[in-house]
């Protein structure tokens, strides 16, 4: 699954390779793609033929590309999904989802999807705290990679909250763009086990947290190795970052790095959770 530093790939690339060009057809392959886009395909299509792409803009796993009509093609990689620029004439892929041409004859943009839980839609731009962001996710909050990210203000949320730290990390509408494998490396780094009481953490915690889930996405960012190019072949977007970098993540029975404790994996949200048992001993009081 695609995790925010990827995702600020693509973006990154779209904005080399589509940004300024203005989109002649677009093409439909397979319905689910657009299923987020309420008023059907040919809607869609219909409403893309002759805009200009003006940029490309990313909200934590969130992608879309701003239109010259003050509306915004929306993205969503879910698990597998992948938007690709491909020279005209690239035989199609097995999952393509959706195609779109442009007026200057250049490479197509091409929307992968294998399993198709990711998806397209188009969304009215709103303005939320200064910044334009599509009207259909107004509510998710600023990464901690956005500049204009208040970690003071996040701080003063997570604290607010009556739960555990690591659902906190995951709450798309308090701070977004921190997955499953952020959180886990952002609690190792600051020494919290993931079921820590939110109300109950020091504002020195919360900040550290915070500040290191910012910090693990940008070394990602910097060290991963993914170009917008090696993404084409690394299929499910997994960085080579994740393989060498990590320091809980997937790391169950091996030593912890500060400690050589064995790391544990324990039942989260239908998922895992890794830590060190004592870097991150785990709370006596439980979230309420
Ligand atoms: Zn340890």
């Amino acid at each position: 699954m695609p995790e925010l530093p990827e995702v600020e790939t693509v973006r990154a690339g779209l904005e080399r390779h589509v940004a300024g060009r203005v989109i002649t057809s677009a093409e439909v392959l397979h319905p689910r793609a657009i299923r987020r886009h309420v008023p059907g395909a040919e809607d869609f299509t219909g409403r893309l033929g002759g805009l200009k792409i003006d940029a490309a803009r990313r909200r934590g796993k969130y992608l879309w590309l701003d239109l010259a009509d003050g509306e915004a093609m929306l993205a969503h990689l879910g698990m597998s999904g992948q938007l690709l620029v491909q020279p005209k004439g690239t035989p199609d892929e097995k999952h393509l989802r959706a195609r779109f041409r442009f007026a200057d004859e250049g490479p197509e943009l091409r929307f992968v999807d294998q399993r198709t839980f990711g998806g397209l839609s188009l969304a009215e731009l709103v303005e939320v705290d200064g910044t334009p962001v599509p009207n259909t996710i107004a509510h998710i909050a600023r990464d901690p990679m956005d500049p204009l990210f208040d970690a003071a203000l996040a701080v003063r949320l997570l604290r607010a909250k009556r739960t555990e730290v690591k659902r906190a990390l995951l709450d798309q509408t308090l701070v977004s763009g921190v997955g499953n494998i952020y959180a886990d490396e952002a609690l190792w780094r600051s020494r919290l086990h993931w079921a820590r009481p939110t109300d109950r953490l020091t504002g020195k915690q919360a900040e550290a947290v915070l500040g290191t889930a910012a910090e693990v996405m940008a070394e990602a960012l910097v060290a991963g190795g993914t170009s917008f190019d090696t993404l084409y072949v690394n299929v499910n977007g997994q960085s080579g970052y994740f393989d060498r970098s990590l320091d809980a993540y997937g790391r169950a029975g091996e030593p912890c790095r500060r400690c050589g404790t064995w790391i544990i994996r324990e039942a989260f949200m239908n998922r895992s959770s890794f830590s060190c048992p004592r870097c991150q001993p785990k709370p006596r009081r439980k979230a309420a």
